[in-house]
């Protein structure tokens, strides 16, 4: 996602941190790099130029110029600024959806054919079942496609939410409002209504779903917007925003190979915040939209947050803490306890998934490993970890040649890859005896730092 664009803001921001002065001759020069990144990325030129000027007059003002390290401080403005144009002026509260509605609290999804709108729905549906706790119902008024009917209520039997049934011959302001009084006498807390697209802005499409907008009076009127469109995007959201009340957008297909510039443009072109990111085609692939988060990201600052965030999700604490409390007490870390913390490992998501948050400096180091290979290289050790017998897990010092042979047979490697993990095990268990202090939780915790 947005690799050029990270890649060449990386290279001016590391420039701009060098710089011990900050000319206006070196500023300008900068300025024109960035400019020139988000051009190239498709940001809408607007949201370019509107950037551009607020970030030259806080480079000229008294906090950098005064600064110790003007290039530090003028990084720190490029990542205010950037920041602020996805939406953080707004505040945290701006991603949230509202509930402020007597129940059923509705959501009216728009957007184009093919964004990701009934994928988004079932993403939505999962989301506030698990994380907010909520009754969902869902339903479809898009009578042109049946298919898209069956579509939803395939993905809301996935995540286990309510579907309401419609059918072609229904009236979308018709299916709208019995899904309504459905959910009304069902006790839903939630109830989202997909809608039709097309496959471009169509003024049929436009009165259509202004109607059903007008007899549910929705609470959240999210617009789905696929990030590969580019600047498209831009101009139907702009489209869709005029003719709607719109309340927040959901930016799909994040993790596309995309030059990913809507990102970036579509708050400032519609005033409106991002509220949700899909960052994948499966159903918890939806991310509550951070613009902080997101400016590290693109500035090739990685996203620690979200890094810790995910060690923390895959980690087990108990086990960490047990794990801590054997070593301190003196314990020996065995294989038992290495083959625990490589299944840690694979249940952080994979290497991969774990380097594309990482800052681009580090990204580009570990682009030199292949991560599939390393993901392949924890499941080897895993499997040589199970050949050996309960014995040789306790005392991994037992293992001697004739030993080797057969684990390694039994594993289906070879012995040099026996001995390869023995070392990287030894290694391990040296690392433990050091951080024997505060095990586990200190090594998590100084990730956060
Ligand atoms: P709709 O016509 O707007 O309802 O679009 P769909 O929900 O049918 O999605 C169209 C295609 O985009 C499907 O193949 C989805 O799997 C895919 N898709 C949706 N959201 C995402 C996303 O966040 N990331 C990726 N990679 N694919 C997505």
């Amino acid at each position: 996602m947005l690799d050029n664009l990270t890649q060449r803001l990386a290279k001016v921001v590391k420039t701009m941190r060098g710089e011990a002065r900050l000319t206006e001759t070196n500023t300008a020069e900068m300025l024109r790099e960035v400019r020139m990144a988000l051009l190239e990325a498709d940001v809408a030129l607007p949201a370019v130029r509107d950037f551009i000027a607020r970030v030259k007059e806080k480079a000229l003002g008294e906090e950098v110029i005064s600064s110790l390290s003007p290039g530090q401080a003028l990084v720190g403005v490029v990542q205010r600024e950037l920041a602020a144009l996805m939406g953080a002026d707004l505040g945290p509260e701006a991603a949230q959806l509202s509930f402020a509605q007597q129940p059923p609290a509705i959501i009216l999804m728009a957007g184009l054919q093919g964004v990701g709108k009934t994928t988004t729905v079932g993403k939505l549906a999962k989301y506030l079942k698990e994380e907010k706790k909520k009754k969902v119902l869902t339903v479809s008024a898009d009578v042109y496609r049946p298919a898209a009917i069956a579509q939803l209520q395939s993905v809301t039997a996935q995540v286990g939410a309510d579907f309401f049934p419609s059918t072609a011959q229904d009236k979308p302001v018709d299916i709208a409002l019995a899904a309504l009084d459905w959910a009304k006498k069902h006790y839903h807390d939630v109830l989202i209504i997909d809608t039709a697209g097309r496959l471009g802005i169509d003024e049929e499409m436009m009165k259509e779903i202004a109607a059903v907008h007008g007899a549910v009076k929705p609470i959240e009127t999210l617009f789905v917007v696929d990030a590969m469109l580019g600047q498209d995007a831009i101009n139907t959201a702009k489209a869709f925003n005029d003719a709607l009340p719109l309340t927040g957008i959901v930016l799909t297909k994040l993790d596309g190979d995309s030059r990913g510039g809507a990102a970036l443009s579509v708050r400032h072109i519609t005033g409106k915040p991002i509220k949700f990111a899909g960052v994948s085609e499966k159903l918890d692939g939806l991310e509550a939209f951070d613009p902080t988060r997101m400016a590290n990201r693109v500035l090739g600052m990685g996203d620690i947050l979200a890094l810790v965030e995910e060690a923390r999700k895959g980690v087990d604490a108990k086990a960490a803490a047990d794990l801590a409390a054997k070593v301190k007490s003196g314990g020996k870390f065995d294989m038992n306890d290495f083959k625990a913390q490589l299944g840690q490992m694979k249940k952080m998501g994979g290497m991969a998934s774990l380097v594309d948050k990482l800052p681009a400096q580090f990204q580009q180091a570990a682009g030199n490993a292949n991560m599939d290979q390393a993901d392949k290289q924890v499941r080897r050790m895993v499997g040589i970890i199970d050949s050996m017998t309960k014995a040789e897990r306790a005392k991994p010092e037992l293992i001697k040649a004739t030993r080797k042979r057969r684990i390694a047979a039994g594993a289906g490697v070879q012995v040099q890859e026996v001995n390869r993990m023995l070392n990287q095990f030894e290694q391990m268990q040296t690392m433990m005896k050091k951080l024997s202090g505060g095990g586990m939780m200190k090594m998590m915790r100084s990730m956060k730092g």
